[in-house]
This record gives C-alpha cells, sequence and structure tokens, in this order.
C-alpha cells in the first residue's frame, strides 16, 4: 500500500498530513499525486468524499514551493462552483500549507472587494476563486494571469450544471498555455470530455469508483405519503418531517434536511423554528456571512438542523452528520447520491430518510434506477395521523380554478401509504405551539398570488456578469479597467439567473426567453424580494402557493 512518504511531496507539507491525522493515501491521492507532481496534466474523476481536494493541494503546494508570487499575478488558480467549496477548499489549503510560507486568497461573491484587492495586490501563491468573481476581478484589471502555472478545475460537472463552462473557456484562454490544469469531475458528460479535449494536454486519467450509495453504513429509508389534498402537501410533508425527526429520537443528533426550492428551505426551517427545532436554513439567496455563519454552527455542533439546498450544500464536508433528510426527493437521481452522502462519512453510520408524495414518482423511479435498487420502505411512527389542519385547510384560489392542485387527492384521506393501521392523532406537545396558524389564514394569503415563483436553485447558478463576447480581448487586459456593474452583495445566484440561456441542464425550465432588451437586463429584475415574503406568516402561505403551482 502506497505511504505519503512514498509520494515525493515536500516534508513540510508530509508533516502537516501527518498532523490533520492522515495515515495512508486514499485512492484518488495515491493515484493523482504522483503524475501531478511530474509536471503532467491530471483528469480525475472523482466526488467529493474521496479525498480529491488533498490530491491536487499536496502537489501544488510541493511544487509552488520554489519561486514566489508577484503583485496581482498569482501562482496559481483553484475554480469551484460554489463559494461554499471555494471555502472548503480555501480551508484545506490553510491546513496543508500551515508549514510553509506559501500564500492564499479566497475570491468569492458576496464578499466586498477591497478586501480581495489588498490580498491580490500583495501577491498569491494560490488564487481560490469562483469563476465569475475571478473574472470580475480580472476585468476591473486587478488581476493578471499571465503567471498562473499550475490551473485546477474543481467539480467541473457542477460548473456544467450551473453554466460555467463559458468562463472556465474564457478563464484556460486567459493563462498561458504552457499551464499544468487538474482537472477533476465526478461524471463524464460529452460537454466535459470536449472541454478536457480542448484545454488538457495528453492528462492522465485517474478514476475513482462511484461514491457507494448503498454503503452498509448508511441505511436508507423512503416514507410514503399521500396527502389529504395535493393543495396541502407541503404542510402535510412538514408533519411527516417533524414526525420523522421525533421518531428517530435520540439517534439524530444532527441531520441536513434537504428541499428542491429556496423558497421551500425557508418555509421548512421557519416552520421547524416555530415548532421548536433548532434549525437554520441556507441557500444561495442569503447573504454570505448568514451562509458562513450558519455552516459553522452546524460544524461546530451549536445548530442541529441545517436546511438546505443542493447547490448550497452540495460537497460540504462535515464529518458527522448523523442524518440527512430528504423533504422533497431530488429531481435529479445523481443529487441523491449526493445529498446522502453527507452523512456516513468517514466510515461512520449514517441515516437517509426521504419523504415521498405520489408527485414524486418519475424522481423516484430515476433514483432506484441510478442506485440500481429499491430504498427501502419505512413506516411512519407509530401513532402519527396527518392533522385536521392539512386536512381541512381551506381550499386555495389556484385549486378552486381546476389547477394542478386538486389532482389525485380528493377523494383521499390523509395517511400514510401504508395507512391500513389506524392511528391515533399526534396530540401537539405542550411546549410546541399549536398548527402553524399561517396554514389556516389560507383564504387571505391565497388571494394575493404570489410576486415570485421560485425555482430550483440549480437555474439560478453561482453568477455571470455582464460580459459579451465581443467585449473580451482575448489577451490580457488589466489596465482597461472595467467597473463592476453589479453589487458585490447580490447573491451570485441571482446574478447569474439574467444570463444563462440553454447550457445547464436545469436551464430548460426556466420558461418562455423574455425579448426586448437584447442582453441587458436591469440589475432591480435580478434582485430577490424573498426578505419581504418570509417575513410575515401569510407569505408562508403565500409563497406554497407558488411553490406548489
Ligand atoms: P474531500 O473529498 O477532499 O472533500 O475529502 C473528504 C474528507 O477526507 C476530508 O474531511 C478530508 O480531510 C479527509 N481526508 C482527505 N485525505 C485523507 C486521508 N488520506 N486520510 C484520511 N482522511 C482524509
Amino acid at each position: 500500500m502506497t505511504k505519503f512518504s512514498d509520494l515525493k511531496l515536500d516534508p513540510k507539507v508530509l508533516s502537516a498530513v501527518a498532523e490533520a491525522g492522515y495515515e495512508t493515501p486514499t485512492p484518488i491521492q495515491a493515484d493523482a499525486i504522483p503524475p501531478a507532481l511530474e509536471g503532467k496534466d491530471v483528469l480525475g474523476i472523482a466526488q467529493t468524499g474521496t479525498g480529491k481536494t488533498a490530491s491536487f493541494t499536496l502537489p501544488m503546494l510541493t511544487l509552488l514551493r520554489r519561486g514566489r508570487a508577484r503583485a496581482r499575478m498569482p501562482r496559481s488558480l483553484v475554480l469551484c462552483p460554489t463559494r461554499e467549496l471555494a471555502a472548503q477548499v480555501a480551508e484545506n489549503f490553510d491546513l496543508y500549507a500551515k508549514n510553509t510560507k506559501l500564500t492564499r486568497a479566497l475570491l468569492i461573491g458576496g464578499v466586498s472587494f477591497g478586501e480581495q484587492d489588498k490580498l491580490i495586490d500583495k501577491g498569491v501563491d494560490v488564487l481560490i476563486a469562483t469563476p465569475g468573481r475571478l473574472l470580475d476581478h480580472f476585468e476591473r484589471g486587478k488581476l493578471i494571469l499571465t503567471d498562473v502555472k499550475i490551473m485546477v478545475v474543481d467539480e467541473a460537472d457542477r460548473m456544467l450544471d450551473m453554466g460555467f463552462i463559458p468562463d472556465i473557456e474564457r478563464i484556460f484562454q486567459l493563462t498561458p498555455f504552457t499551464r499544468q490544469t487538474l482537472f477533476f469531475s465526478a461524471t463524464m458528460a460529452p460537454e466535459i470530455e470536449r472541454i478536457t479535449n480542448t484545454f488538457l494536454h495528453a492528462p492522465v486519467r485517474v478514476e475513482v469508483a462511484r461514491q457507494a450509495t448503498t454503503g452498509a453504513n448508511i441505511t436508507q429509508k423512503l416514507i410514503e405519503v399521500t396527502p389529504a389534498r395535493r393543495d396541502q402537501t407541503a404542510k402535510t410533508k412538514r408533519e411527516v418531517l417533524r414526525a420523522v425527526i421525533e421518531g428517530e429520537g435520540e439517534a439524530c443528533t444532527n441531520a441536513i434536511i434537504f428541499c428542491n426550492r429556496k423558497v421551500d428551505v425557508d418555509i421548512v426551517s421557519k416552520s421547524l423554528q416555530k415548532y421548536g427545532f433548532d434549525a437554520a436554513p441556507i441557500h444561495g439567496d442569503l447573504d454570505q456571512s448568514q451562509r458562513t455563519r450558519t455552516l459553522e454552527s452546524f460544524r461546530e455542533g451549536t445548530l442541529k438542523f441545517l436546511i438546505a439546498s443542493d447547490v448550497a450544500a452540495r460537497g460540504l464536508d462535515v464529518p458527522a452528520v448523523s442524518h440527512v433528510f430528504n423533504y422533497d426527493l431530488p429531481m435529479h437521481a445523481e443529487d441523491y447520491v449526493h445529498r446522502i452522502g453527507r452523512t456516513g462519512r468517514a466510515g461512520r453510520k449514517g441515516a437517509a430518510i426521504s419523504i415521498y408524495v405520489p408527485a414524486d414518482e418519475k424522481f423516484l423511479s430515476g433514483i432506484e434506477s441510478l442506485i440500481e435498487q429499491p430504498i427501502p420502505r419505512g413506516e411512519l411512527p407509530e401513532g402519527f395521523e396527518i392533522s385536521e389542519g392539512a386536512k381541512t385547510a381551506p381550499v386555495k384560489r389556484d385549486d378552486a380554478k381546476g389547477g394542478r392542485g386538486g389532482r389525485g387527492g380528493r377523494s383521499r384521506s390523509g395517511s400514510s401509504s401504508n395507512g391500513e393501521r389506524p392511528s391515533r392523532s399526534r396530540k401537539p406537545r405542550e411546549d410546541k405551539p399549536q398548527p402553524e396558524a399561517v396554514e389556516t389564514k389560507a383564504p387571505e394569503a391565497a388571494k394575493a398570488p404570489s410576486q415570485k415563483v421560485d425555482t430550483p436553485e440549480e437555474q439560478q447558478p453561482e453568477r455571470k456578469s455582464e460580459r459579451t463576447p465581443e467585449r473580451q480581448a482575448p489577451e490580457q487586459r488589466p489596465a482597461a479597467a472595467a467597473p463592476a456593474r453589479h453589487d458585490a452583495n447580490e447573491s451570485d445566484e441571482s446574478r447569474n439567473r439574467r444570463a444563462r440561456g440553454g447550457r445547464g441542464r436545469r436551464d430548460r425550465d426556466n420558461g418562455p426567453n423574455v425579448v426586448g432588451m437584447g442582453d441587458h437586463v436591469p440589475d432591480f429584475l435580478t434582485r430577490s424580494f424573498r426578505p419581504g415574503l418570509i417575513d410575515s406568516d401569510e407569505a408562508m402561505s403565500e409563497t406554497e402557493d407558488s411553490a406548489e403551482s
């Protein structure tokens, strides 16, 4: 078996690895580090959790040990699809570089340009960035990429999903042809294959087995629920979620709860808080400092339930997560694999419990065919029955109009699909509030149509600046500083909405294109109105209308 000491890493890097407690390299590290140290391009096909971050960081630190960075000229780049992943790579860098003098800067959206500029001005060895923010700095004339010797693209398949491939291509073109490229992707979609054929030079291909989705250490369960009426799906699912969490008892020490839409992340989080659960949301429309704080508290164990969207939680490495709950089954089967991989890490035991409603049938069959086995069906906790509130809340306007809300549920009574078993009503606990008042106020709320139709977060990826191909110089133009044309605090996902057209697979559902403004979309159109919406209980009910329609 390969040992770290066999890998010809810089002794200072080796000592940091030993201090991190790593004993042997993971397969991706054993296979990718040697060719990377020889200066070869590497194409790594691996997912998070395999140790891939160290597989590129350790050789980079070794290769960069000689030489110094000049002002505004980073010596290496690491590109990540999301802010959280970039921040995680930066943490890994700090861990492995702690015995060296190498420096790094993190360029992500939601953080002021000023601080980032200062770091770049000093000169950094490693620049870790999301693609859009990196290009913004470049276009402002603050960054020169001609000294980049190593470029890492992490989670390329996610970049593709999020519509970043044009940005990545552009960054490739801005860096020297002679650079070394370390390129990582969990899957090799044709578009990813094309990029690697174009920009990598005779790469050494290193592949590690797909993350086991059904590892013996992760217990999977599917809770099938048939809401009394389709328009009560959200409320019913929240009740089921609470019951399932409580049913897990002390075994559930902490959990990530996944929702498909950002609006539901907010609603589920707020609802759990109302019922006394220690919960907080994380998704791309939240302020970066809030996202960071929430993640930190979850990591440190001071927050028990993290309610998350796929984008925000993708690749997050929190070692001890006892449970993953899928409030929604993911629309894309591979997201199921990523989600449940947040638990059962490093050989620990984990539980993944998913709530299923009849409308999820298509998603479930996609998941089960990907993981090549049925998800074991689980039972609702004994005694649970959907509340009268969920069964009897007034029909909302959409249903009265014969919208989707009425299909499939009217004649059925609310019960779990295994509901032959008669069950007693769950009494509200003394210390918990009565069923959410918001839902019994539905008629007023339903009168005002929602201002914002929420979309799955993947449709609103990290960002896209307003660059147009005509304005892009093929060569470096650091002196031609173009002012940033957006608010640094605007969420990357929101900004990105305006610019992507059909590149990511999630873009397909974006609805008809807006015509008449050319490429220009006024900034105010891209702003999120969410804070106003979730401030009031009526809004919670109202947003449910839009989420379910
Ligand atoms: P990654 O796939 O880079 O997200 O890494 C997943 C987790 O594995 C991180 O918590 C790393 O700290 C940890 N890790 C990486 N390499 C090793 C190793 N050789 N031995 C033990 N743990 C490791």
